[in-house]
């Protein structure tokens, strides 16, 4: 067993006093009516903000100026909507460093876990710039002088929810897509990590996008309850844990609402003996530390096919190498580490054995209070307990022992969640077979975060998705707009056909 015990002086700038977060409505920063509450960094414990919590009549006020903005951004030409999202991905690349400081600040990623989140929202917008040439859909003569074709329209107001891990990254899943197809788009961060909100709203109006067009709403449970509830919203993109999703599903569709709503996640690698060990080391390491382990997209469960012993070294020597507070950041609360320190307990109980202990890191002075855990490995961890089948949503893996790859497989599949699944083999018959056999909306091949890049959409299955399509990419395109049908006759047709 190694002891993990690393430390070390940390780039990320927290802010010098508390930040006010309020509602941004109708191009302006108005107080929220609700309670107000701390926002915490994770980093030093310490308070870096306050947020106020959005009332029923909040959200009554952000969709009636949402929804006179709608009117005149939904027949602004396409070609004006991309324009002001060229000057909105310009904005982002600018700030990127002030970005990167405020998301790691009040969610505890390093400062290069937040670039790529914001260089990933980038990409999104630059996929809602590329709608121009695609929105316009198809048109067809179909018969002798009739025409057929696709316009998509847009829905008028719609909203967003998004997680705490990615305080930029997932809101710009959907926001640049949703207002580009000409929708006015309330976004309800995170309320644990709203801050990043402020400076997002502040470059899309630098950006020239009218007043009313991005809303950002503050709040929890209730704030979401009365979004789900309010007539004027028409469609629904979440992304949080699995209950949450599902309640959001259900509420939402309930009241006739389009609903796609992203879930949690344990994602499984399967590790084969003939692996590259260079590879498998560092993308299987890296998948379960990055983020601290608080990503959709991180490994989970690792099912070491047959005698994976010299390549479990290796990545246990990766992982231990890790330098907690530069390579690795801390989780989101206090209560999140000791639920997960409860849970390696918990395995360690349940007959698993440590190979990697982060339960007791070293931290200097200045970090003590934050919330720090480092990456922790488990082995001979028993399917069907604890630690192989919840998301535990920080550094830990757990190790499975399997004889064959037929047996990784039936428990994989059989996970309740179906986000991530990779492989980790130099034999492409093994790959093809892990592609087509395991349950996951996305498969890796020797790659241990296997994010699609825009185009190629991003969504899970089973549990870990309620609702059609996925949340970027070309499917996104049916969460945000109704697909018109429109058929025209100009004048009789000399020769008839049975569409006459
Ligand atoms: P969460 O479900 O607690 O919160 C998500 C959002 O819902 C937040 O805006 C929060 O304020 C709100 N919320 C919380 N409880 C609520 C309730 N009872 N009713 C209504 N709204 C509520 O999730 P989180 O802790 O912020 O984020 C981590 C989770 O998100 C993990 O499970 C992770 O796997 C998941 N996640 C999934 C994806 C994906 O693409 N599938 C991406 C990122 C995160």
């Amino acid at each position: 067993m190694t002891t993990q015990n690393t430390a070390s002086l940390n780039a990320v700038q927290l802010p010098q006093s508390p930040i006010s977060c309020s509602n941004f409505i109708g191009g302006k920063w108005v107080a929220a009516t609700g309670p107000q509450f701390d926002i915490i960094s994770p980093y030093s414990g310490r308070v870096i903000g306050r947020v106020g919590h959005s009332t029923a009549g909040d959200i009554d006020e952000a969709v009636r100026s949402a929804a006179t903005a709608a009117k005149v951004w939904g027949r602004t030409p396409i070609k004006e909507r991309c324009a002001v999202m060229f000057r909105f991905r310009q904005n982002l690349l600018r700030d990127i460093e002030l970005l990167s400081h405020r998301i790691s600040a009040e969610s505890g990623k390093t400062l290069a876990e937040a670039r790529a989140g914001v260089m990933k929202g980038i990409e999104v917008t630059e996929f809602a710039t590329s709608l121009q040439n695609i929105e316009s859909g198809g048109k067809m003569e179909v018969s002798r002088g009739v025409t057929c074709e696709y316009r998509r329209e847009p829905l008028g107001v719609v909203a967003g929810i998004t997680p705490f891990n990615f305080p930029a990254m997932v809101p710009l899943w959907m926001i640049p897509i949703a207002i580009t197809l000409g929708n006015a788009f309330i976004w309800k961060p995170s309320d644990k990590t709203p801050l990043t909100s402020i400076l997002i709203a502040e470059l899309m109006k630098e950006a020239g996008l009218p007043d009313g067009i991005l809303t950002v709403i503050q709040g929890g449970r209730e704030t979401v309850e009365a979004i789900l509830d309010h007539p004027g919203i028409s469609s629904i993109g979440f992304v949080g844990s699995t209950p949450v999703a599902r309640q959001v599903y259900t509420r939402g569709s309930a009241h006739g609402k389009r609903v796609l709503a992203l879930g949690g996640a344990k994602n499984h690698i399967i590790l084969m003996p003939d692996a590259d060990p260079d590879l498998a080391a560092r993308g299987i390491a890296d998948s379960f530390t990055g983020c601290a382990g608080q990503r959709c997209m991180a490994a989970s469960v690792l099912l070491a096919v047959g005698d994976c012993d010299a390549l479990l070294k290796e990545i246990t020597a990766k992982a231990s190498a890790i330098r907690l507070g530069e390579e690795m950041g801390a989780l989101i609360t206090q209560e999140a580490r000791e639920r997960i320190r409860s849970a390696i307990d918990a395995a360690q109980e349940n007959g698993a054995t440590i190979r990697l202990d982060g339960r007791t890191p070293q931290l200097g002075q200045e970090w003590s209070a934050g919330h720090w855990l480092a990456p922790t490995i488990l082995d001979q961890v028993k399917p069907g307990t604890q630690a192989a089948v919840e998301e535990l949503f920080g550094p830990v893996l757990s190790i499975v022992r399997v004889k064959t790859l037929s047996e990784a497989l039936a428990i994989q599949s059989t996970s309740p969640f179906g986000n991530a699944a990779s492989v980790f083999t130099r034999d492409g018959g093994v790959a093809e077979r892990v592609c087509r056999e395991s349950k996951a909306g996305m498969v890796g091949v020797n790659i241990g975060v296997p994010v699609p890049r825009e185009p190629f959409s991003f969504g899970g299955v089973a549990e870990s998705k309620f609702g059609q399509g996925d949340i970027t990419g070309p499917s996104s395109l049916d969460l945000w707009t109704d697909l018109k049908k429109v058929t025209t006759k100009w004048s009789v047709a000399s020769d008839q056909n049975w569409m006459s």
